[in-house]
């Protein structure tokens, strides 16, 4: 399903469509959004979904570069809410770096990068990551997929075998093991990850430990003012199932400790997975009442207009992905051509 939606992105990524949307659709500028930075993309088994949302440390040197020639300027969020309330206008695109979650290769890889670059970046964290309780099932399943043929696990009191033989066979299998796991409630969670850690004498729980920032860490980096730490509640849970009360503890409880470790103010947020699957009206409602932040990211698809200024809680992200090998693809986005596309021709892109 993917890889023809892929495959349609990169034709259109061969056309000399940009220069068409480019007045219109491109905006001030774009909020740009990644997870993890890896060192290299040597392990070709790696399956296309975790791969997508790890970019090499080399993607990012070359990104940097490639939007300096195109010149960008780099601002931090804070700077982001200043420029959308100001009435001057710059006509110098911008970009503005941001990283969901937490993962330690943001300061073991990205860091440097950015410090020479001087340039601004925020890390969104949920604190399920640093107090290492948030389950990484995605490279836990990936990991028992790539070491054997078939996996077995009891869904609804039904022994059920997924064939993972061939990298079509594993890909397809973790994209149904993904939507069960995506739909499972805590307990049904807790007994999917139980039964597979028994089978393939594999711990989960190893997995946060390996790949999270620890809060020595996150208080490290935000001595920086390069770095904006920014809030992204407190285990990462869809937020429209939750009540009115629920997303207030989520999104409370995670600004109060990120605060207290840090010593700062908390003052940006992003949505967890931020689709229109997991957020709506409803939930930027109870941001704006709870009036803690001066922006919010969505994971929506979309560049910032000065319309924006109105909807400063549900802004728009583009999201660099792991598996482009040039800058083609990422100029779709920049440019406006794939937002313009998703969002229907509209602009302004908010929830
Ligand atoms: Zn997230």
């Amino acid at each position: 399903m993917y890889s023809k939606k892929q495959h349609h992105i990169r034709l259109l990524s061969k056309l000399p469509v940009s220069n068409l949307f480019n007045p219109f659709y491109s905006g001030r500028g774009s909020v740009v959004f990644m997870h993890k930075i890896v060192k290299d993309k040597s392990d070709s088994n790696r399956l296309f979904l975790n791969s997508a949302n790890e970019v090499t440390v080399d993607y990012l040197e070359l990104l940097i570069n490639y939007l300096k020639n195109k010149n960008y300027r780099f601002i931090s969020l804070d700077q982001l809410h200043k420029e959308l309330l100001s009435k001057k206008k710059s006509k110098q695109k911008f970009i503005c770096f941001t990283f969901d979650d937490g993962y330690k290769d943001n300061l073991t890889l990205a860091y440097p990068v950015f410090k020479k670059h001087n340039i601004p970046f925020a890390i969104y964290i949920t604190n399920c990551f640093p107090n290492k309780t948030a389950s990484l099932w995605w490279y836990f399943i990936e990991d028992i997929l790539l070491k054997n043929d078939f996996v077995e696990l009891t869904v609804n009191s039904k022994l059920t075998s997924f064939s993972s033989k061939t990298k079509e066979e594993k890909e397809a299998t973790f994209f149904a093991l993904r939507n069960l796991f995506l739909k499972a409630n805590k307990s049904q969670l807790e007994y999917y990850r139980k039964q597979l850690e028994e089978k393939y004498s594999i711990s989960e729980k190893e997995y946060v430990a390996r790949e999270a920032l620890s809060w020595q860490e996150i208080s490290e980096l935000s001595k920086d003012s390069l770095v904006t730490i920014g809030c992204h509640t407190a285990n990462h849970l869809p937020l429209n199932q939750l009540t009115e009360e629920e997303v207030v503890e989520e999104i409370q409880a995670s600004k109060n400790e990120i605060e207290k470790h840090i010593n700062k103010e908390v003052n940006h947020f992003a949505y967890p997975f931020g689709t229109v699957s997991e957020i709506g009206k409803r939930e930027v409602e109870v941001v704006k009442k709870l009036s803690f932040f001066k922006t919010a990211t969505t994971t929506r698809t979309g560049n910032i207009f000065s319309t924006h200024k109105s909807h400063l809680l549900s802004l728009p992200r583009i999201q660099v992905l792991g598996t482009w090998d040039d800058f083609s693809i990422l100029n779709l986005y920049l440019s406006g051509v794939i937002p313009a596309i998703k969002n229907k021709f509209k602009k302004t892109v908010t929830l």
